[in-house]
């Protein structure tokens, strides 16, 4: 992700707490949603089209987009206060802190997408399906929960599906072409236009945690 300084950006996510959660109560997500629905959140939600487009098609789901850098959460922040969507909040934080921010068992759904790739051995660990960050989403998904990752880093995706496969996940849904696949329903994130339109193939899974 190309960064440019915006130097707005802080200004305008302090200003709005009601979409961007400055302070974010572990175990009272349902309380700040304001309903008992399921909630799924994004790791690396980038500027939030997937999870804004995601929570306008399912009203009755609650939506989280998390993403670290500032200048990028406010273009997803930007699209709230245009469009305001009840079912969807951002955080404005780093994703290796995700058992601060929610109770055990707290979340039902986690999606990655396009996750940097962080492509030499030494940046492993910020791999976001590397296994500490594994079990992070563990232990904050409920029973049964799942985590749905695309991307179209092969060298990412073959990783991942290792690092899935040793932490004893089991697949489904497996597709190395996701755009001529019988999936439907797909929604489009930034990245996944961009490097689909330049011909790359989009790679996706779903991985379940050992019950
Ligand atoms: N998901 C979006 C998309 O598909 O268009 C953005 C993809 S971009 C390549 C990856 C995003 O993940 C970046 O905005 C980056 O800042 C964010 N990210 C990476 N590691 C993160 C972490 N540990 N916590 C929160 N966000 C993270």
């Amino acid at each position: 992700m190309r960064l440019r300084h915006k130097p707005h950006a802080l200004d305008l996510i302090a200003a709005h707490p009601q979409f961007v959660v400055a302070d974010p109560q572990k175990g009272k997500w349902k309380e700040e949603f304001g309903n008992n629905n399921p909630i799924h959140i994004e790791v690396g939600t980038g500027r939030g089209r997937f999870i804004y487009e995601m929570a306008k098609a399912n009203p009755h789901i609650n939506y989280i987009g998390i993403e670290k850098f500032s200048s990028v959460v406010v273009d997803a922040l930007q699209k709230l206060i245009d469009e305001e969507v009840p079912n969807l909040k951002l955080l404005n934080k780093d994703a290796k802190d995700l058992t601060v921010f929610f109770e055990d068992g707290e979340i039902n759904r986690v999606y990655l997408n396009f996750s940097d790739p962080w492509p030499k051995a030494r940046h492993e660990k910020r791999r976001l399906t590397y296994k500490s960050f594994l079990q992070n989403y563990e232990q904050v998904l409920a029973e049964g929960g799942e985590l749905h990752f695309k991307t179209d880093n092969q060298g990412l995706f073959e990783y991942s599906l290792m690092s899935f496969s040793q932490y004893g996940m089991p697949l489904k849904f497996l597709s190395l072409d996701l755009h001529n696949s019988d999936f439907e329903g797909n929604i489009m994130t930034e990245y996944e236009e961009k490097f689909s339109s330049r011909g790359s193939r989009i790679y996706r899974v779903e991985a379940k945690f050992p019950l």
